[in-house]
């Protein structure tokens, strides 16, 4: 995976030569489509903390500079935004990914980003966790949770847990509310538990393809082991792989993201008492822009007893990236060197903005991001919470937790 050779080339002042370079890449013929309208430099969430942007991207590859040797390669975190607006339809999602897949032999890959790879490769998750502790976080859920290779029947939804529900301490919080409400309304679920490998789109996105295309076959082989109907997950990064990679490859599974599974169920969530809270909701890219889901975790907030919902200036289409995707979760050093703050910190600030005593998320990568960004600005009273927890807190009598 490392040992492929690295041959810069020197580019030409207002050639041609890095356009062709890009657009030979399977993914990369986009980027010279790009005629300066401008209309994407408003809504790249890096642009407005830094500088850079597609436009910019272009006019630096169009001047000479050798994408593949320059530190803009990992900024874009492929929220998808500028796609949204560009007419030429450049598409970044697909550059990126193909240059940086381009780029991993050189010298320019940063640390942290390989670390991650070399954790994927040698232990299935972005960790480096050892495997056999993939179920830990079921202990102390108080309810059953099953895993398939102990008890191997059908089972109607395979919970593919992911990576940060697994190991992350704020993760493995929201996986046992998740559990506890999964059973309250009877949903027949099972884990693969140890047997369970990262989907691991953002280390594709990142540019390993190849480790992608691995974890496929083995994730599959996986899958083949069992009879199940429907695979939910927590984590929208996974259910984009799903939808978008597997399938064209022909594994085809019925894919949900959680909040999809239990939006339909809302009127039978046994409540328990109302909340009286003020929350404001943040879209992540990959469940929302990427695959067009903006209402089933609204629908679940809004059910829950007393939650009022408010929304932030950037929601829904364009809601702002939180930073973490296309690798970005693993680069925030280096994002920190070329950005006048966080984008999850910028995108606490909209929160705190509305007035909102919590910043509700469903995505595993933003429970973390922004807990850590509400400190780091000062916003410490605003709580950071997934969907679930609050469904989980709103079923339980008692004191509302915090
Ligand atoms: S995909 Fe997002 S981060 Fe990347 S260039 Fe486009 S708007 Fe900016
Ligand atoms: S919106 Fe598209 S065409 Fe317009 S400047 Fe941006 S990348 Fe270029």
């Amino acid at each position: 995976m490392w040992n492929r050779m690295f041959e810069p080339r020197v580019l030409t002042d207002y050639g041609p030569d890095g356009f062709l370079a890009i657009s030979a890449l399977p993914g990369g013929e986009s980027l010279e489509w790009c005629y300066g309208c401008g209309k994407c430099v408003a809504v790249c969430p890096v642009d407005i903390v830094g500088d850079y942007g597609p436009r910019k991207i272009h006019r630096k590859v169009q001047t000479g500079t050798d994408l593949m040797a320059d530190s803009d390669l990992w900024l874009c975190t492929t929220c998808g935004n500028c796609l949204r607006v560009c007419p030429k339809q450049v598409d970044m999602i697909s550059i990126m990914p193909a240059v940086r897949e381009a780029a991993l032999t050189g010298p320019g890959v940063p640390a942290e980003l390989q670390e991650v790879f070399e954790k994927t490769f040698r232990y299935g998750n972005a960790f480096g966790q050892n495997q056999r502790r993939r179920a830990q976080w079921s202990e102390g859920a108080g309810v059953p949770v099953r895993i398939l290779a102990k008890d191997p029947r059908p089972v109607d939804v395979l919970f593919y847990v992911e990576d940060y529900w697994s190991f992350h301490p704020r993760g493995q919080d929201a996986a046992r509310a998740f559990a506890r409400v999964a059973s309250a309304l009877g949903i027949d679920w099972a884990i693969l538990g140890p047997e369970e490998k990262t989907l691991g789109d953002s280390q594709r996105l990142a540019g390993e393809k190849g480790l992608f295309e691995d974890l496929i076959e083995d994730v599959t082989a996986t899958l083949a082991k069992y009879e199940f109907a429907r695979i939910v997950t927590p984590d929208p990064h996974g259910f984009n792989a799903l939808v978008n990679e597997y399938r064209p490859r022909g594994h085809v599974f019925e894919a949900l993201h959680y909040t999809q599974l239990l939006a339909p169920l809302v009127g039978q969530i046994p409540w328990a008492r109302e909340l009286d809270l003020r929350v404001t909701f943040h879209d992540p890219c990959y469940l929302g822009r990427q695959n067009g889901e903006y209402d089933a975790p609204r629908t679940l907030l809004e059910a829950i007893p007393g939650v009022h919902l408010v929304e932030m200036g950037r929601c829904r289409e364009n809601a702002y990236c939180c930073g973490g995707g296309g690798g970005g979760m693993w680069l925030d050093a280096l994002t920190r060197d070329h950005t006048t703050e966080r984008l999850s910190e910028r995108r606490v600030r909209e929160a705190a903005q509305t007035g909102a005593d919590v910043l509700v998320v469903c995505c595993p990568y933003e429970v973390p991001r922004f807990a850590d960004a509400a400190k780091s600005t000062g916003h410490e009273d605003l709580r950071v919470c997934d969907i679930i927890e609050l469904i989980d807190e709103a079923m339980q009598s008692g004191a509302p937790g915090g």
